[in-house]
């Protein structure tokens, strides 16, 4: 039997890298990059995934990637919209700037939405060639879905936009036999965060996660490993909060 095969966007680094590693073991994974090519050249030593560089804010970039992935692979079994970026600056909501606002929309929600069509499409024209699945498709959404930091604001908007596509595709895909998921990380010990980790640490201490820890990329690999393998293949649309409990709330 062949291995099953995935496209894991951002693995060069953080999130994306911890699931690139765990699908390595079972899966052939092409993993992207934008910049960071040192990062996603030492993930394909390490793990011998493929690498492939691709702005997912960019029409022809995504593309070229699934172009790419049907030159390397006759189907696509996993599809795992993780590539994200914060703004740049942080900024109250009443200085924040346009331009700022369509980087986050055209990378975090834009970019994802339209390769999930592209690999949609991929995935159902290969269905009836299959047992059971189509496949499964991962959207890393935040807890900033819904919960509030208001000096980004276009972070929290973008979020809250991918998880709605995440439950628009789960409809659209269900008939397809694809399964769609939503995984909303919360507090996760990566690059993206490192800037603020200190204060989020002190503020963990005090109560904010009711775990008591940050959480690490290898928390939400595992979580994927889930899907990956079929166990919640009696649910779709669903969202995986891998929070510590953030988002439980109490009076
Ligand atoms: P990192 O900043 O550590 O890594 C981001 C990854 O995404 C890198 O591989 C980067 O590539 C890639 N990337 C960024 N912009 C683009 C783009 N336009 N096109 C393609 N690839 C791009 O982030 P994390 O690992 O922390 O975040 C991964 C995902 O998880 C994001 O969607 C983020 O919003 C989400 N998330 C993170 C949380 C956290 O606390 N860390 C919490 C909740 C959600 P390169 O290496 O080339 O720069």
């Amino acid at each position: 039997m062949p291995r099953p095969t995935a496209i894991v966007t951002g693995g060069s680094r953080g999130i994306g890298r911890a699931i690139a590693l765990e699908l390595a073991r079972t899966h052939e994974v092409i993993a992207t990059y934008r910049n960071r090519r040192d990062a996603a050249e030492a993930l394909k030593a390490e793990s011998g995934v493929e690498i492939f560089g691709c702005d997912v804010s960019s029409r022809e970039n995504r593309a070229a990637l699934i172009a790419f992935a049907q030159r390397k692979f006759s189907r696509l079994d996993l599809l795992v919209n993780n590539a994200g970026m914060a703004p740049k600056e942080r900024r109250d909501v009443l200085d924040s700037t346009e331009e700022s606002f369509d980087e986050l929309i055209a990378t975090n929600l834009k970019g994802p939405h339209f390769l999930t069509r592209a690999a949609a499409r991929w995935m159902a024209g290969t269905h009836s060639e299959r047992q059971a699945s189509a496949g499964h498709i991962i959207f890393i959404t935040s807890i900033s879905a819904y919960a509030v930091s208001l000096n980004r604001a276009e972070y929290c908007i973008s979020k809250a936009g991918l998880s709605m596509s995440a439950t628009l595709w789960a409809q659209r895909l269900v008939a397809d036999g694809i399964r769609v998921f939503e995984i909303r990380p919360g507090l996760i010990r990566t690059d993206m965060i490192a800037a603020v980790a200190k204060n989020y640490e002190e503020r963990i201490a005090a109560g904010l996660i009711p775990q008591r820890r940050m959480g690490e990329p290898a928390d939400v690999a595992r979580a994927v490993r889930a899907i990956a393998d079929g166990l919640l293949d009696y649910s779709t649309g669903q969202v995986i909060d891998v929070d510590g409990g953030f988002h439980l709330r109490t009076v």
